[in-house]
């Protein structure tokens, strides 16, 4: 039973995250023009939705701030022993959130030397600095707002309908290669892969499942 509005777990348990720590937060902190919000965010449904519910509970209508400073508190309480992935649901909707859970951040990697990874739907409004040392990228939901995401800094994940069938990576209109999520088509986890820490040359992509496909723009055809 999750009674705060932000909790970190060690060991997430997460069969993709392969024993990465990981931080959950009530989705007040997430921009309210995300695409999902509401709308089929895989956060929403299954085990993950009891978590999100009893996260929003806690919340009890805090605001971003506020829930920034509770996602650091539980950052803070953490080893830093191995990587880390920011707000498996939850996000940082406000550039003075982003660096209240950046300078988070930076004192875990200080600990440890771990990275820290994680991604956003605030890509428009938080500037790429606030985030300081996360290796963050824009979820971006058009293969237009790729190009316009890396204009600001970022790097980019995109969520797609499906995989091409041989899971191998493609090129997007604006010349960037788009590379299917290991562990989506080859069962690999991240901190086996690292891809979304280490290569911000690239795009990630995500099949979507379940109420989230609903939602998704991009179709391979
Ligand atoms: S691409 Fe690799 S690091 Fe990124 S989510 Fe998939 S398995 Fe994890």
């Amino acid at each position: 039973m999750i009674t705060k509005p932000a909790t970190a777990v060690e060991n997430s348990g997460n069969r993709k995250l392969g024993g990465a720590s990981a931080t959950y937060v009530a989705q007040g902190s997430c921009p309210i023009t995300c695409a999902f919000l509401g709308a089929g965010c895989y956060a929403e449904s299954g085990k993950s939705g009891i978590a999100t519910r009893q996260l929003a509970r806690a919340a009890a209508g805090a605001t971003p701030a506020a829930l920034a400073r509770a996602e650091a508190a539980a950052i803070d309480t953490l080893s830093g022993r191995r990587p880390l992935r920011l707000h498996v649901v939850g996000d940082c909707a406000t550039p003075a959130a982003a660096r209240t859970v950046a300078a988070a951040a930076e004192r875990y990697t200080a600990r440890a030397g771990a990275p820290v990874w994680t991604y956003t739907h605030a890509w428009r409004k938080v500037s790429r600095a606030s985030w300081g040392p996360v290796a963050v990228r824009a979820s971006v939901e058009r293969l237009e707002d790729i190009p316009i995401a890396r204009a600001r800094g970022y790097a980019a994940a995109i969520v797609v309908d499906a995989h091409p069938a041989d899971g191998r990576a493609w090129t997007a209109p604006d010349g960037t290669r788009v590379i299917p999520c290991a562990e989506q088509t080859r069962g690999r986890t991240c901190t086996d892969c690292r891809m979304c820490w280490e290569r911000p040359d690239v795009t990630i992509a995500f099949a979507a499942h379940g109420p989230a496909a609903a939602a998704v723009r991009v179709s391979l055809g």
